[in-house]
């Protein structure tokens, strides 16, 4: 069945993969974006990946702010689907933490009154294994059952964005009579090759890895996944019976940065990431000073390990290496100059 699908934060590096697939199978997207004017930035990403150059007849950009009222029910005319990815994922921790959470928060209930308000049954929402992981209790392998606490010390702000805007939503359609159908995806960090220029702070961090910026790696890690996984499991969560009403951890392995650093050498000889490895002590010292290095310090000599048999079950994906997502990534940076 062909769909008109909502796709909120459109130019963003997850989005652009879930909408190149979209309209691969068919379906008509709408793509949103604070600044309307990037129309002409998402197509020219678009166009080369797409399996018909053609499908871009079935995409338009319109303009929309997580914090603002304009625009909501109007890009919903016609739309039976809403993919809601829009939130800030900044590199380092804000000051603030309202700069993320009210967006996050305020944002996914935005778009769900206005999903509501046009008749729209079907979402997915792109929540975080950030909404999953931060228990008051280490566990060794966290599965969708688990929460994040929201009062635990040393959450960050985007951690606490991702956890109160996922908990809004499941509020929301089991408070509100909506008879919305909710699926949500919790990634891990996501990998693999970006869609254009423009590609958000997980890429980033393999781009600051890869410049060597920082002398010694700090021994801290990622739940790592696979950006084409992410694309695709939202695309089956919309259309699964199994993946109605549940939240889906998209994982495939745990990677230490000094694991990540040996594959970015190994992919990209001319990549200088940093071999030694910093002391705890270090890096918390640095942590008072540097506020991107201050939000990894509770992390510090942590392995996060999450159950994927729900991805495999529910959604029949099975996790591509993210060793592979890593050397892409890694690849693409160097062939594009970006690192
Ligand atoms: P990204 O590249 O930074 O994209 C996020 C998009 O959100 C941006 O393109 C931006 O679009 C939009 N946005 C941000 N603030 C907004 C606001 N106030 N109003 C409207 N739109 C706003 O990030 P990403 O990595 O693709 O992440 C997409 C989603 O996946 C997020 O919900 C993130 O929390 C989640 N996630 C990411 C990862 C990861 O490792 N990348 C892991 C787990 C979950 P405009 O600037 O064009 O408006």
């Amino acid at each position: 069945m062909s769909r008109t699908v909502l796709v909120t934060g459109a130019t963003g590096y997850i989005a652009r993969h879930i909408i190149r697939r979209l309209l691969d199978r068919g379906h008509t997207v709408v793509g949103t974006t604070r600044d309307a004017s990037r129309d002409a930035e998402m197509r020219a990403a678009l166009e080369p990946v797409l399996a018909d150059r053609s499908s871009l007849e079935r995409y338009r950009t319109v303009s929309l702010d997580l914090l603002r009222y304009n625009g909501w029910d109007s890009a919903m005319e016609g739309v039976d689907t809403l993919i809601h990815t829009a939130s800030p994922f900044p590199i380092s921790s804000p000051k603030n933490a309202d700069d993320v959470v009210r967006p996050a928060v305020d944002g996914t209930l935005r778009a769900l009154r206005a999903a509501q308000a046009a008749g729209i049954a079907n979402v997915v929402l792109t929540s975080s294994s950030v909404a999953v992981t931060e228990t008051s209790d280490h566990q060794d392998i966290y599965d969708e059952t688990c929460w994040t606490d929201p009062q635990k010390t040393g959450l960050s702000p985007y951690a606490l964005s991702k956890t109160l805007a996922e908990r809004a939503a499941w509020e929301f359609v089991s408070t509100e009579a909506t008879g919305m159908r909710l699926s949500v995806i919790n990634p891990t960090f996501v990998l693999g090759a970006p869609l254009g220029s423009d590609f958000g702070t997980s890429i980033k961090v393999i781009e600051r890895l890869m410049r060597g910026t920082d002398p010694m790696l700090p021994r801290f890690g990622f739940a790592c996944c696979d950006v084409g996984d992410v694309a695709e499991a939202h695309v089956r969560a919309m259309d699964r019976s199994e993946a109605a009403g549940r939240r889906h951890i998209i994982y495939d392995r745990f990677m230490w940065l000094e694991e990540i650093a040996s594959v970015i050498r190994d992919a990209a000889p001319s990549a200088r990431p940093a071999r030694r490895v910093a002391p705890d002590v270090l890096m918390r010292l640095v942590g008072v000073f540097d506020p991107a290095v201050r939000g990894i310090v509770p992390q510090l000599g942590k392995i996060t390990r999450a159950d994927n048999s729900r991805m495999r079950e529910a959604l029949g994906l099975e996790p591509r290496d993210t060793r592979e997502s890593v050397a892409e990534t890694a690849r693409w940076l160097t062939d594009r100059k970006a690192a």
